[in-house]
């Protein structure tokens, strides 16, 4: 059987697809992509609600709408009116827009360069970009979403948001296993 080769959507690398994962390790980065039916499931994160994040946003800039990414249902939208900011549902046609919050949404993506780039879009310059996601670590186990696809390890995703025009503006904890983010645009 011949392999199939994949390029890496982080670093460009060329990987080899294991096929019995349905997927790969970059032998470069360490970026993982498997299969959706091959997570393993359970152990998920709770999200949580944020609160003390979203404070973080008001210390870099004073903002009172912040557009929510996938988040349909999500509490956040529901805030109590004493709160500063209110929580809209982001969509595709969305620009110029002040703040984005995605969370957990990262692990999901099947094409992460497009991600990125039409989140730069969706955003005024100045906007603030708010990830959060499970990173990889020698040390602890992080989490496993269900259905998760990527798995990033920290690196990976400062290295992604320089590449898409982005600066860091914050960051939790570096050594926890959710990497919770704040960058600009
Ligand atoms: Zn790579």
């Amino acid at each position: 059987m011949n392999p199939s080769f994949v390029t890496c959507p982080v670093c460009g690398a060329q990987n080899i697809i294991n096929r019995r994962l349905a997927g790969y390790i970059c032998h470069f980065c360490h970026f993982e992509r498997r299969a959706s039916h091959e997570a393993e499931g359970g152990g998920a994160v709770s999200a949580g609600k944020s609160f003390q994040d979203i404070a973080r946003l008001f210390k870099i800039k004073d903002i009172s709408e912040i557009y929510l990414e996938a988040g349909g249902d999500s509490d956040l939208l529901h805030l109590p009116d004493e709160y500063p900011v209110k929580f809209i549902p982001l969509s595709h046609d969305h620009r110029q827009v002040p703040a984005i919050w995605s969370e957990m949404s990262l692990p999901f993506q099947e094409n992460i360069a497009e991600y990125f780039s039409r989140k730069y879009h969706q955003l005024a310059p100045g906007g603030l970009l708010y990830l959060s996601l499970p990173v990889k670590h020698r040390l602890v186990k992080s989490p496993t979403l269900p259905g998760q696809i990527n798995f990033f390890t920290s690196k990976n995703i400062m290295f992604l948001l320089e590449q898409h025009g982005f600066k860091l503006h914050w960051r939790r904890n570096r050594f926890a296993p959710v990497l919770r983010i704040i960058a600009g645009r």
